[in-house]
């Protein structure tokens, strides 16, 4: 894959004195570094997968804005294997393109738009078998949709691996818990992974610990969520949640994506206002993306 990953990824101290008046440090351990094409934990999910996948097609699944697509579509391109991508939603096809799948279908990602009921029951094998056999890909790879698969998450581990030490918690934003369970399982005695929920609905404990299970037989490392930090649901913004964003670019000179890291670095300042970190925490978080286009 030319050019080469940068891994490890940095992990860079912040002057931040609204984190720094509580005794709290604050570093950013930018996965966005990761690869100028594919970044941060989408890298860290998608590689072992693509590696699976042997040369067969990879089919996965998505929304018509899903970075977990888009991720996709690049890993595909850069490891010179055939993807197909299931879209949510009949109504798109035959539609332009928005931004996000043009960019899917410029990576060479082939799309197949499918009826939201059948999207909905695609983890039923009889459904799966119908979807792939609609979208011409049935000897394919496949990858859940939000990409979290035991492998993705064996994938995540490294990250911890490469913060032991480094930090006394550890933040990352989470959709499906993939990269937490990597994570936290990474990570070296005595620190703890948080992860910030930005999808609604409080199912993502159980979630995590059955990709923990699936991933490594069991639970592991410390690791913890903070409901109450999504903003109304995914993709959902406030315009005080804009505002910290846009100041939060200012300061540090960093793009934050919306979707994800912003709801996780302003919760990180709630929660040090809060006194949910002990002064002379050093708290590392992981900037899993970078805003698109
Ligand atoms: C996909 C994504 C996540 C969520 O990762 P999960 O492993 O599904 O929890 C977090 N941040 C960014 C920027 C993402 O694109």
């Amino acid at each position: 894959m030319a050019p080469r990953p940068l891994l490890p990824s940095p992990l860079r101290d912040v002057e931040d004195e609204r984190f720094g008046r509580h005794g709290v440090r604050l570093a950013l351990k930018r996965d966005d570094l990761i690869h100028p094409h594919l970044v941060g934990n989408k890298w860290r999910k998608l590689v072992p997968n693509l590696a699976a996948a042997a040369g067969r097609p990879v089919v996965t699944f998505g929304g018509a804005y899903s970075n977990h697509l888009r991720a996709t579509a690049a890993a595909g391109r850069l490891l010179g294997l055939e993807t197909v991508g299931v879209v949510r939603g009949q109504e798109l096809a035959g539609r332009p393109l928005n931004a996000s799948l043009a960019r899917c279908a410029a990576d060479g990602m082939r799309l197949h738009f499918t009826d939201r009921a059948a999207y909905r029951r695609k983890a039923e094998p009889e459904t799966l078998a119908a979807l792939l056999r609609a979208a011409g890909a049935e000897d394919a790879h496949v990858v859940p949709e939000g990409g979290s698969n035991a492998r993705a998450v064996r994938g995540c581990r490294a990250l911890g691996e490469e913060l032991r030490g480094r930090a006394g918690v550890v933040a990352v934003p989470c959709g499906t818990g993939g990269t937490l369970a990597g994570l936290a399982a990474g990570l070296g005695p005595g620190q703890r992974a948080l992860g910030i929920p930005v999808l609604k609905g409080g199912f993502l404990a159980a979630e995590t610990a059955a990709l923990q299970e699936r991933a490594f037989g069991g639970r592991r490392g410390d690791w913890w969520l903070e409901d109450g930090f999504h903003c109304g649901g995914y993709g959902r913004t406030t315009p005080a949640l804009e505002a910290f964003a846009q100041d939060f670019e200012e300061r540090h000179g960093l793009p934050v994506e919306r979707l994800y890291v912003a709801k996780m670095l302003s919760a990180l300042l709630v929660l040090t206002e809060r006194g949910a970190f002990p002064p002379g925490t050093r708290l590392a978080a992981v900037i899993t993306g970078r805003p698109f286009p």
